[in-house]
């Protein structure tokens, strides 16, 4: 069995919802086992729309499906879900990224591993950080990453009330 970071997020409709939809569409597959969920981080962009914000969260899952086996499912889920691919960058229902699979590293296009965004974005470190244990191979440099992010540049992150509804 490989263990699994994935990252998670929402910015349109019950954003909530989206995730938990997410979560359950994920843990119904046979070959995939939750590990660890953190909690939920909303982002808040400087003077942004606050419907524009994204909720966001990591998992932690276990599974032996091949990662392209995994996003491909990954896809579906997010099909399911409805995401709107119409714009770049643009408004999604739901958005589910491979962070890490195992100690694996590829380049290709279609599945990048380690995910090349994560050291740039707050909002993948910080639930991340939740999850992982202080011997996980990459933890020192999510340390530095965090470090350097909250200490240059106004990502804004905070966190959710499980219960609040979006
Ligand atoms: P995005 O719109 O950011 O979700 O990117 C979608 C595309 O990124 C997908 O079609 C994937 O093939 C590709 N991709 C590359 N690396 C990864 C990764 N680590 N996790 C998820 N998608 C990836």
């Amino acid at each position: 069995m490989a263990t699994v970071y994935l990252s998670v997020g929402s910015n349109l409709g019950d954003r909530m919802a989206n995730l938990r939809k997410g979560q359950e569409l994920l843990v119904a597959h046979p070959q995939i086992n939750l590990i660890k969920a953190s909690a939920f981080y909303q982002t808040s962009p400087v003077g942004g729309v606050v419907q524009d914000d994204f909720i966001n969260q990591a998992l932690a899952i276990e599974t032996d499906l091949d990662p392209y086996d995994l996003l491909e499912y990954l896809h579906e889920i997010e099909a399911k879900l409805l995401r709107k691919r119409l714009v770049v960058w643009g408004p999604r229902t739901l958005d589910l990224d491979i962070l890490y699979f195992d100690h694996l590293e590829s380049e290709d296009p279609k599945l990048t591993i380690p995910h090349p965004e994560i050291m740039n974005r707050l909002f993948v470190l910080i639930p991340l950080k939740e999850i992982i244990d202080s011997n996980f191979f990459a933890y020192e440099q999510i340390q530095q990453a965090i470090e350097r992010l909250e200490d240059s540049q106004d990502q804004r992150i905070e966190r959710v009330d499980e219960n609040e509804r979006n």
